[in-house]
């Protein structure tokens, strides 16, 4: 992977950049994403942001060598700190980490999100946690994907400010509304071996003598969610 061939993941990730955005990239290890999206022409301006000095060595180094500083300014920073209004950032984009940690950068500095009309986010994992974020702080979602790359599954949710309430059925939230409406094969693969997963679990914990009732309980549910959708 580089600057001119992402992987598929981060391929599906920037085709949901609008044309002539801005965009802020949170967690930018190598600035490829912004880099890939600033020499197609995709996107105006963009800032490459990371929190680890490594990371934003990294970052500034390749920018620096294909001589794209006037549009793409890296910045060390946690999180959405590194936005400032004068940006006129549009989309966020938060790829490659868990849903709880893209959750917290999200809720970290929630004024820097006005003016943003659109969040790609790609958790590895947990992404109930971005759709249940979205419905507290009225984020609806406008697409999904799911995808399988070098073995893994991953997530593509994309959300934009809504007018209306958003809520989602327990369906809905574990596993996405389009998601769910598409039925792909990777999507079914996903929940199969979720299903298999917490099965497994569920048995563990209720050999056991010294229960945990609250634990056993949650994950019945899940169970049943699951079992609910793939039918
Ligand atoms: N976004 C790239 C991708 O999807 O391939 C890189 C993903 S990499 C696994 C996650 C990056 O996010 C790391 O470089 C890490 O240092 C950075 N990161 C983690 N927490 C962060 C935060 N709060 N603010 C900015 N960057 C963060």
């Amino acid at each position: 992977m580089n600057e001119q061939q992402l992987s598929e993941r981060l391929e599906k990730v920037v085709s949901y950049v609008q044309q002539g955005a801005r965009i802020a990239d949170i967690g930018s290890d190598h600035a490829y994403l912004p880099c890939y999206a600033v020499q197609k022409g995709q996107v105006e301006f963009a800032i490459a942001g990371e929190v680890v000095e490594g990371p934003f060595q990294s970052a500034t180094k390749q920018v620096r060598s294909l001589d794209l500083s006037e549009r793409i300014s890296v910045r060390k920073g946690d999180g959405l700190a590194v936005i400032d209004s004068e940006d006129r950032v549009d989309t966020v984009v938060i790829a490659g980490m868990g849903g709880a940690l893209i959750r917290s950068i999200l809720e970290a500095d929630p004024e820097k999100l006005m003016g943003v009309k659109r969040l790609i986010l790609q958790p590895n994992i947990g992404a109930h946690q971005l759709r249940e974020w979205g419905e507290k702080n009225q984020w609806g979602l406008v697409a999904e994907s799911i995808i399988k790359e070098d073995s893994k599954i991953y997530e593509i949710l994309v959300l934009e400010p809504s007018e209306k309430v958003v809520r989602y059925s327990n369906g809905e939230r574990l596993l996405g509304p389009f998601l769910m409406q598409e039925r792909s094969i990777v999507f079914q693969e996903k929940w199969q071996n979720e299903l298999a997963n917490w099965t497994q679990i569920q048995a563990k914990i209720d050999a056991t003598r010294a229960k945990n009732e609250e634990k056993l309980a949650e994950l019945t549910a899940k169970i049943k969610i699951i079992k609910d959708v793939l039918k």
